[in-house]
């Protein structure tokens, strides 16, 4: 990476938006700095992250941004402000989880559904919300394991067996090989909605970004 594309000043980490997440966790340990580590792990560029306000373990991208530069809505550049004193035995526990409970083996695009807030749902105290404090949001995972969905596979996409809240491509990966269709995905997500909505009363909300077909197709997809 080009070092021009991110620079460090004291407690402070200023990054064009493609910069990708992962490489500014290494440059904040590397650095001393601590408040980025909980980053660890999840893909995607600074832009994007700061973008969809990425967030894990508690910690939010929002918490950590002292700056943003914009060319309408387009983030050019973020300046993050950490703190010093790197934890980089936080970041062996955080990876650590994530592979416990995360399909990591397979690609996807990490959870497909927000975690829905108590409050909205209708079903007044949900018996399985016992020992989460209260009005926390109930684990969308949990929700669909409970419909009996896991491993529930439409062509070669798949509700994940260790976490329900992926849909994995169980497909090869070879170039050219036939994976997961877009098309299966979502299939698979309208069971799931449909199959929590009517067991829970309870609707999930996408957490994912739909793209246009004309848009995934000049990507390269999962499908
Ligand atoms: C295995 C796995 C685990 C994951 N774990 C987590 C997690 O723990 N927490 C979490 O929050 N996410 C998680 N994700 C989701 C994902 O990594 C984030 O959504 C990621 O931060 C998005 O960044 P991106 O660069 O890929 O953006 P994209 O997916 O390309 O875009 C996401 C959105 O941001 C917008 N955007 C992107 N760049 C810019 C920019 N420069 N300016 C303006 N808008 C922009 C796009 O238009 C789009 O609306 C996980 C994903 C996977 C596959």
């Amino acid at each position: 990476m080009n070092s021009e594309q991110r620079t460090v000043s004291s407690n402070k980490i200023y990054a064009e938006a493609g910069v990708k997440l992962s490489d500014l966790v290494r440059v904040s340990i590397e650095n001393n700095l601590t408040g980025l580590e909980w980053a660890a792990g999840i893909p995607g560029t600074v832009g994007g992250a700061v973008a969809v306000n990425a967030s894990a373990f508690g910690e939010e991208m929002k918490n950590l941004v002292s700056d943003i530069k914009r060319y309408k809505n387009i983030i050019l550049s973020v300046e993050l402000k950490l703190k010093k004193n790197a934890q980089k035995n936080l970041i062996k526990k955080y990876f650590t989880y994530r592979r416990q409970t995360q399909p990591l083996d397979y690609p996807s695009a990490g959870c497909i559904f927000k975690n829905p807030s108590q409050l909205g749902n209708k079903m007044g105290a949900a018996p399985f919300s016992r020992g989460l404090p209260p009005l926390s949001p109930l684990p969308a995972g949990y929700l669909i394991d409970q419909c009996g969905l896991k491993e529930k596979k439409i062509g070669q996409a798949m509700i994940s067996e260790k976490h329900a809240n992926f849909i994995v491509n169980c497909g090869p990966l070879r170039r050219g090989a036939s994976g997961a269709k877009a098309k299966d995905v979502i299939k698979l997500i309208q069971l799931i909605k449909k199959t929590v909505q009517k067991k829970f009363n309870l609707d999930l909300e996408e957490e994912i970004e739909y793209l246009p077909k004309r848009a995934r197709q000049s990507r390269s997809p999962i499908g």
